[in-house]
């Protein structure tokens, strides 16, 4: 079985959609997962905010645009008036369903709601595609299978359970269509995997399957060797291994979702990252692989916060970076980079949602110091402790970039530091000319 996730660009006119498919044709079994349309995500949670806002008029006029933009999409994508008006009657009733939110209340369970709704399109109407050019497919809705659980990690005994379980009714068919991002909770609400979730949803059906091979189809050929969206000349690299990929999906390497690699990677099935515009590029594979010595990416994570602790009593004491830790751990808060001297701890987190909270904690321990909008900068690749001059290649590339910490030795696939957001796009730059000038 193949998996096969299309993001929103790939979706992102009628064009593009009629361009899939040939690229989903296959003589294997194939369960093609669908992002919303480009832009349209982005469109809910604007609307999402402005009822919030208790703005009506505003929630109901983005509702309005949003509904021309799909109505023309219908008349592009369907030839036959049939199928035509069947897209049609979708779209409204789709866009009724949006109109209800503006009449009532509207919390967080609503606007899960109302998010889903961009996925819910995208599929149904390529379905309604696939109807119209006589392709046999089966549309899986999500929601009866993909689930998360209290601690809003993946139910894996659900989605396998029930995935297969509604597979088997579908015995003779073999190409599914389903949407990405959009799941249920533990309590049987909407919910959904956050922003850029389809990869996952593509990775958790992947390894609930056992399928043989998962492929993300994208607008760009593949994981590039630096963040092509600050630097120029970036190349694609053709292979990485889980760890890496896994690492520069946390560290900020947009292509894919910070935790779409791991399921895949527990059910050793190999992803490949394909460009849907330029689909005879090779991409690049993420699999089992030799370890081969070399910095192979670099990535960059936003809206870092770095938490320092100072104290006197961790003078030979024992025993203080337990307290510290389980503050974290209270609140849920995962801690990327530590680095400690004999009286002082520096952590770095993203989730600040509680940092008063641990802050007040901490204290109790010593004297405490904040400092918010700091970047993580990844480099990522085999970078065995065992070699020499990474370090040196990678200071001599930072030499005008004030540099907050570093972390270097944790394990062999990764070098981080942190740095000032304002040096981001710089650092990405002179490394990628250190780094890679020769390529
Ligand atoms: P989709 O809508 O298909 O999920 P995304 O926008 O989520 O696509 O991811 C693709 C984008 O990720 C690219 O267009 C590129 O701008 C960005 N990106 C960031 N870092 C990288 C990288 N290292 N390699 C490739 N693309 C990257
Ligand atoms: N449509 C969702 C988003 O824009 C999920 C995805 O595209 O992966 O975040
Ligand atoms: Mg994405």
């Amino acid at each position: 079985m193949i998996i096969k996730k299309f993001g929103g660009t790939s979706v992102g006119d009628a064009k593009r959609m009629k361009n899939l498919i040939e690229l989903i044709q296959s003589e294997e079994t194939t369960i093609v997962v669908l992002s919303a349309v480009s832009g349209t995500t982005n469109k809910l949670v604007a609307i999402a905010e402005s009822l919030y806002r208790q703005d009506k008029p505003d929630a109901c006029n983005q509702i309005k645009a949003l509904k021309s933009e799909y109505l023309m999409l219908a008349d592009e994508l369907f030839e036959t008036p049939n199928k035509n008006e069947e897209g049609k009657k979708l779209i409204e009733a789709h866009i009724g369903y949006l109109k209800g939110f503006t009449e009532r209340i509207f919390t967080i369970l609503q606007e899960k709601a109302l998010l889903a709704q961009g996925e819910l399109l995208s599929t149904a109407l390529f379905q309604l595609l696939l109807e119209e050019k006589n392709i046999p497919s089966a549309l899986l809705p999500a929601l009866e299978f993909m689930r998360i659980d209290k601690n809003l990690d993946p139910d894996e005994y659900y989605i396998q359970q029930n995935l297969n379980r509604i597979l088997k009714k579908h015995s003779n068919t073999k190409l599914f269509i389903t949407q990405g991002y959009i799941c249920r909770n533990a309590y049987g609400e909407i919910d959904n995997l956050k922003r850029g979730g389809s990869d996952y949803t593509a990775s958790l059906i992947g390894q609930a399957v056992q399928a043989d091979k998962i492929q993300i189809w994208t607008d760009i050929d593949g994981l590039h060797n630096n963040d092509p969206r600050f630097v120029n000349n970036t190349n694609p690299v053709a292979e990485l291994s889980f760890e890496e990929a896994a690492e520069l999906a946390y560290f900020g390497a947009k292509i894919l979702h910070p935790s779409s690699i791991l399921p895949a990677r527990q059910a050793h099935i190999p992803v490949r990252l394909k460009n849907s515009l330029r689909p005879k590029r090779p991409g690049t594979i993420i699999q089992n692989t030799k370890d081969k010595a070399g910095i192979k990416a670099i990535a960059a994570k936003d809206n870092i916060t770095i938490v320092r602790i100072k104290s006197d009593r961790m003078l030979f004491a024992y025993g203080f970076l337990r307290k510290i830790f389980e503050i974290f751990e209270i609140y849920k808060t995962p801690i990327d980079m530590i680095t400690t001297s004999e009286v002082a701890v520096s952590m770095s987190i993203d989730d600040t949602s509680n940092l008063e909270a641990i802050l007040t904690d901490l204290k109790k321990f010593g004297q405490t110091e904040i400092e918010p909008d700091q970047v993580i900068i990844a480099l990522v690749g085999y970078i065995p402790t065992s070699g020499n001059g990474y370090a040196s290649q990678i200071f001599d590339a930072l030499l005008d970039i004030p540099i907050k910490m570093i972390s270097y030795g944790a394990s062999n696939h990764n070098i981080t530091l942190l740095i000032d957001k304002n040096d981001k796009i710089m650092a990405l730059n002179t490394l990628h000319q250190k780094l890679y000038s020769n390529l």
